[in-house]
C-alpha cells in the first residue's frame, strides 16, 4: 500500500478547525502530544495514521472515505492510501522544531478558516515555514464553509489566491470543506490521494532513524528479569530497520563533558500497536532495543540519529554554515526585519530532530563558523534552520547549508 506523510499546518490559537478536521479524516485523532497508552507502551506523538478507502462500485460520483464500508452502496471499500498526519504546532517558538521535522514530511495541508480574513498571522507563518522546508506537495483547505455565504466564500478564496501568489503554494489546489458537517470530505480525500503521490523511497540507503523520543516502558518496581530494554521513537528518513540489526546512536550520551556513541541491538519494531518484522520510511515507529532503560528515559536521546554501526553521518561540535536569512522574523507581531548575524551572537540551530545552541565565533562574507553547545549528527545535505532570541523567544530567521 502507498504511504504518504502529510503535515497539517494549522494554528492552535486561531481555531481553523484542525481538531475536527483530523477527527473527520482519521476517525481517531489524538490531540497533539496527548498520552497514548497502547499495550503498556506510552508513546507521546502528535500524529495520527489513517487509511483512505475507495468504493470499487460507485462511479458517478466516485466514493472516497476513511471507512471500510461505502456510505452509499454499503459495499466493502478498497484500501488505497495510508497517510500519517503530523501536527504542526501553532506556537511560534516551536516553529523551528517543526521545520526540522520536515526532513521526513512528504506533503502539507494548509488550513484556512473561510469565515476569517486571510491571512491570519499564523497562516502567514505556516506558509513561510513551508517555503523554507521546501515541501512542494501542498493542498489548501478552506474550512468552515457552512458559516459563510457564497459571496463571502468567493471573497475568502480571492484572499487566499492573492496571499499565496509567488509562494511555494501558488499552484496548490484550494478545497472548500466543512469538517464539522462532513461536507466535501470525500472530495478532499480524493484530492489528497491524487495530488500526494507516494515518493519513491530508496530502501538500499543506509538506514537513518531521527529520534524524536526515547523512553523507559517499564513500570516502577518491575523485576529485573522482566525489564524491557529502552525504546526509541521516531521516523526513518531512509533505509530499512530489521529486528536483530546492530545499531549505533550518535551523538549519544554525555558523560563527564564528553559525548559517547551508544551501540545496541534491535529487539522489536512497532508502528502504533502493530508489530513489524522490518520498518521502512513513512509514519512513526517505535524501536525496541537492548539498551539499559535508564539511559533512554525522559527523552534523553532526542535529537540523536540511529543507524547501522559505522554508517551514520559525521558528528559535529562546530559547523561552517552558509546562512540564508529571511526578510522578516517569523512569528513576530510587528513584522520585524531580520538583522545581520553578529560575531559572538548566540543562535539556536535545528537539524534533523536535534536542537542545539551555538555561538558565532567567526563571520566571513557569506559564511559563519559556529561552536555548538550540544553536538549534532548530520549529513552535509541536511537542512539547518537558524533562530535568534528576540525578547524572550527563539524566532526563526532563516536556514543554512553545511559547508
Ligand atoms: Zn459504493
Amino acid at each position: 500500500m502507498d504511504f504518504v506523510k502529510a503535515k497539517a499546518f494549522t494554528a492552535k490559537d486561531v481555531d481553523h478547525g484542525k481538531t475536527t478536521l483530523t477527527q473527520t479524516l482519521s476517525g481517531r485523532w489524538a490531540d497533539t502530544h496527548s498520552e497514548e497508552i497502547k499495550r503498556g507502551i506510552t508513546i507521546r506523538l502528535g500524529y495520527a495514521d489513517t487509511i483512505f478507502y475507495k468504493c470499487p462500485k460507485c462511479k458517478d460520483p466516485e466514493c472516497y472515505g476513511s471507512k471500510n464500508k461505502c456510505p452509499n452502496c454499503k459495499s466493502k471499500t478498497e484500501e488505497i492510501r495510508k497517510v500519517s498526519f503530523v501536527d504542526a504546532p501553532g506556537h511560534e517558538t516551536l516553529m523551528a522544531t517543526m521545520l526540522s521535522g520536515s526532513a521526513i514530511m512528504d506533503a502539507a495541508l494548509l488550513l484556512v478558516a473561510a469565515n476569517e480574513k486571510c491571512p491570519q498571522p499564523q497562516t502567514r507563518e505556516h506558509l513561510t515555514a513551508l517555503d523554507i522546508s521546501g515541501i512542494k506537495n501542498i493542498i489548501i483547505i478552506q474550512n468552515k464553509i457552512d458559516l459563510v455565504s457564497k459571496e463571502e466564500l468567493l471573497e475568502n478564496y480571492k484572499q487566499i489566491k492573492e496571499f499565496v501568489k509567488g509562494t511555494i503554494a501558488e499552484k496548490a489546489p484550494i478545497i472548500p470543506i466543512s469538517a464539522q458537517h462532513n461536507i466535501n470530505i470525500d472530495f478532499l480525500i480524493k484530492t489528497i490521494v491524487e495530488e500526494f503521490k507516494t515518493p519513491k523511497r530508496d530502501l538500499k540507503k543506509d538506514p537513518i532513524l531521527l529520534i524524536a523520543r526515547s523512553f523507559d516502558v517499564n513500570k516502577p518496581g518491575s523485576e529485573i528479569e522482566n525489564l524491557i530494554g529502552g525504546v526509541l521513537g521516531g521516523a526513518l528518513k531512509q533505509g530499512v530497520f530489521k529486528i536483530k540489526d546492530k545499531i549505533e546512536i550518535k551523538p549519544g550520551i554525555k558523560e563527564k563533558d564528553k559525548w559517547f556513541a551508544i551501540t545496541t541491538e534491535i529487539t522489536g519494531l512497532k508502528t502504533g500497536n502493530v508489530d513489524l518484522k522490518e520498518a521502512t520510511p513513512g509514519g512513526s515507529i517505535g524501536v525496541l532495543t537492548k539498551l539499559d532503560p535508564s539511559i533512554v528515559k525522559a527523552d534523553s536521546l532526542i535529537g540523536s540519529l540511529a543507524g547501522h554501526q559505522g554508517k551514520l553521518p559525521e558528528v559535529w561540535d562546530e559547523l561552517n554554515l552558509k546562512p540564508h536569512l529571511l526578510e522578516r522574523v517569523v512569528g513576530s507581531k510587528d513584522e520585524l526585519t531580520v538583522e545581520k548575524l553578529k560575531k559572538g551572537e548566540n543562535v539556536m540551530l535545528n537539524v534533523n530532530s536535534a536542537a542545539t545552541l551555538g555561538t558565532i565565533i567567526e563571520l566571513k562574507k557569506d559564511l559563519i563558523h559556529i561552536n555548538l553547545k550540544i553536538p549534532v549528527c548530520a549529513d552535509k545535505k541536511d537542512r539547518v534552520t537558524i533562530s535568534r532570541l528576540i525578547g524572550s523567544r527563539w524566532r526563526l530567521i532563516g536556514y543554512c547549508e553545511i559547508v
